[in-house]
């Protein structure tokens, strides 16, 4: 510990009680024991630590909000381990408003790295429901995050110009560069993106911006069923082409969880229907968003149930915080089995239809929980029974046959069972039945060329 307060200062060291909230993941799921919480300020003070635990064999948790809902941001129960926290780490470097480039630090909360880009009349799209004033950039590019801006801007991966690394060996690899095009070999950024701190830690990012907003509208829309919600994408696509931006799907039980736990929320609709549609149109023009929004809906043909848009703040808010509140509520209830899969677009309705059945088949009375990112094929589908009191058995002796199915259908549709919160502690061991074996093996290479003494976050995805 003297030698970590010598590299960083004493105040930056963390110990006994005060590491404790760095070692329990958001779920209360994980929870484990580090020597120390280390958080340096600056990226020379990262590449002395890493030296420093590489020559001592110390292996090292990278940390940003501490938001991964999988387990990967917190230490192991064993081993001699320090968590690396790199929320002081939070200068935006610059914002090159001319090159539509902003250079950040990995500690930079997503939350202000957007407002920066707000203020030079830019935006960076990169938008999480419900995490973006906890979750910090190094956090978003190491889990390759995605939310509700994907279908139209891409996951973090594509939202990355460069980037700089503190390789486990103590280098620092200065790659922040700011080209759009640059074909002089490998493009080694893509390591470390998705990586879950796994090859090495990022310090530093720059990122790409695009023109400010000038207008949006959104429709909430009711349907009976997910079929009608994938022809409607594919119809939306059409008809708004680009300024299509969030197309998030809500199934009834989220709702009623929702009016249950969150103060102030409100049913869009008269009538209760099977699922719930956000959709959000944006352009860099002014106005007259509602009625292409309207025009579009209109020409779809029968299947929508009910329909709003509107351009109103106030309005639109009330119907995003119900999207937006569902986790919250949900871990207001209790635990319940969690999947973040993915599968292609078309393949949604089946993947429900499906799981469903098979599901109520097998565990009858079941809960299904289903909502996600339906533009870009992304459902967090999460199992639990509706009585508290049955629930924590029932999760303890069914936990691994629920997965079972649920993944079995993945499968069946050619799905990811990680569409974006990643592997962490969670799906370490799940990910070897469902990967190429040889896709396997190319990944156990890479981290032995990078990391050969293994002390990047061990226990995490591979
Ligand atoms: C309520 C809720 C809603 C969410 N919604 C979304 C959503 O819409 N979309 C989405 O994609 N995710 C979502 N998440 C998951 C989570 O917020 C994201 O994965 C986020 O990107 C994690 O950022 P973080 O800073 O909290 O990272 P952490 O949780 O601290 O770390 C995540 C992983 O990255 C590694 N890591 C962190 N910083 C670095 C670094 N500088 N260098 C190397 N490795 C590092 C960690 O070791 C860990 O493996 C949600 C989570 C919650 C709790």
């Amino acid at each position: 510990m003297t030698s970590l307060s010598s590299l960083v200062g004493a105040a930056a060291v963390l110990t006994g009680e005060a590491a404790g909230p760095y070692s329990i993941d958001w779920r209360g799921r994980y929870s484990g024991n580090a020597l120390a919480v280390v958080l340096p300020s600056e990226s020379k003070q990262v590449a002395d630590v890493v030296r420093l635990c590489a020559a001592e064999s110390i292996s090292i948790v990278p940390q940003g909000g501490n938001t991964s809902l999988c387990g990967g941001s917190v230490p192991l129960p064993q081993g001699r381990q320090i968590v690396l926290n790199l929320s002081r780490m939070n200068r935006i470097r610059s914002v090159d408003a001319a090159n539509y480039s902003m250079t950040v630090e990995a500690g930079c909360k997503l939350a202000d790295v957007r407002e920066a880009a707000e203020n030079c009349n830019r935006l960076f799209p990169l938008g999480l429901t419900a995490t973006q004033n906890i979750c910090e950039i190094g956090g978003n590019l190491s889990t390759n995050a995605g939310g509700i801006n994907v279908l139209r801007y891409g996951n973090a991966r594509d939202l990355v110009l460069g980037l700089e690394v503190v390789l486990p060996d103590g280098r620092i690899w200065n790659g922040l560069r700011r080209l759009r095009k640059d074909n002089s070999g490998y493009d080694l950024k893509h390591l470390f993106i998705g990586a879950e701190g796994t090859l090495g830690i990022i310090t530093a990012a720059v990122l790409k911006l695009f023109p400010r907003l000038q207008s949006s509208a959104t429709g909430c829309v009711a349907i009976e069923s997910a079929e009608v919600a994938v022809r409607l994408l594919a119809h939306m696509r059409a008809n708004c082409g680009d300024r299509l931006s969030s197309f998030e799907i809500i199934s009834r039980t989220c709702l009623d969880l929702v009016y249950r736990h969150i103060p102030d929320t409100t049913e869009p609709f008269a009538g209760k229907y099977g699922y719930y549609l956000l959709i959000q149109v944006s352009d860099v023009l002014p106005g007259g968003l509602d009625e292409v929004l309207r025009a579009a809906l209109q020409s779809f043909g029968p299947g929508l149930m009910e329909h709003l848009v509107s351009t109103d703040a106030g309005i639109v808010e009330k119907w995003w915080k119900l999207r937006k509140n569902i986790s919250e509520a949900q871990k207001r209830e209790g635990i319940s089995i969690k999947h973040d899969v993915s599968v292609p677009v078309n393949r949604i309705a089946d993947f429900l239809a499906r799981s469903d059945i098979a599901l109520r088949n097998a565990f009858p009375g079941v809960r299904i929980v289903a909502f996600g990112h339906m533009g870009d094929g992304n459902i967090h589908y999460n199992v639990s029974l509706p009585n508290p009191d049955q629930n924590r058995e029932f999760i303890a002796h069914h936990e691994a046959a629920v997965n079972k199915q649920v993944y079995q259908v993945i499968r069946e549709l050619d799905g990811s069972i990680s569409a974006e919160h990643g592997l962490g502690q969670l799906k370490r061991d799940m990910i070897r039945d469902f990967k190429d074996p040889l896709e396997l093996e190319l990944m156990r290479n890479i981290k032995q060329i990078l990391d050969p003494l293994g002390l990047m976050n061990p226990g995490k995805v591979i």
